[in-house]
């Protein structure tokens, strides 16, 4: 793992705004980029197009920055120890990442829940372990098991649940396009493996507040 470049990091709304990258990987990654506009047919030289290899390389650290943090460390950097045993749920948690076999977008929410046992973890921080696993090259199923663990094995809870649902760019602009499909996963440890704490789960995720 690189991290001899410049970086700087702004905390907005519980978020982390990461803008950095390396300059030699993105001069590669634009030099590739100009050939691949070649071969589409398209002229790189004209206007609207000279920066875009760039541009294309920035954007593409910036989506896979993922790699470079670690999110187990962000959850235990937030733990506390606290009494409270019922259930912790976040939801609409917004996911965006990319399919690792087209590295096109897929998007949406994710809930997740844990009862924890003994510790809890700063709430932000749940969001932030989802959006470090998203900016990736990913599967929503692996996404969603991999943000399972991670709390799991960080807060030894009684139980997780983590519930994905995505639209996937590759579905819906190639192959089937099958325009309004949502795919919908869930991953589940402990408690949430019983019948009646899913539903309850599944009741808190899906109630609205007004
Ligand atoms: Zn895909």
């Amino acid at each position: 793992m690189e991290n001899n470049f410049p970086l700087n990091e702004e905390e907005i709304d519980g978020y982390v705004k990461i803008d950095r990258y390396n300059p030699e990987k993105i001069a590669r990654i634009a030099g590739h980029y100009a050939e691949i506009l070649e071969l589409l047919g398209e002229d790189p030289s004209r206007a609207g197009l000279v920066k875009t290899p760039e541009r294309v390389a920035k954007a593409l650290q910036f989506l896979t920055h993922g790699y470079d943090l670690d999110a187990a460390t962000v959850l235990r950097g937030a733990m506390f120890e606290e009494e409270y045993s019922q259930m912790v749920v976040v939801k609409d948690i917004e996911v965006y990442s990319m399919c690792e076999h087209h590295m096109l977008p897929f998007f949406g929410k994710a809930h997740v829940a844990y009862i924890p046992n003994g510790h809890i973890v700063g709430l932000s921080k749940i969001p932030r372990v989802v959006d470090i696993f998203a900016r990736r090259l990913q599967v929503q199923e692996r996404l969603t098991n991999e943000i399972r663990d991670c709390i799991h094995e960080t807060l030894q809870p009684v139980g997780v649940a983590v519930v994905i649902e995505c639209k996937h760019l590759c579905m819906c602009m190639r192959g089937v396009q099958k325009q309004n499909s949502v795919t919908t996963t869930s991953a589940f440890t402990g408690e949430f493996v019983h019948e009646r704490t899913r539903h309850e789960f599944l009741r808190l995720i899906t109630a609205s507040l007004d």
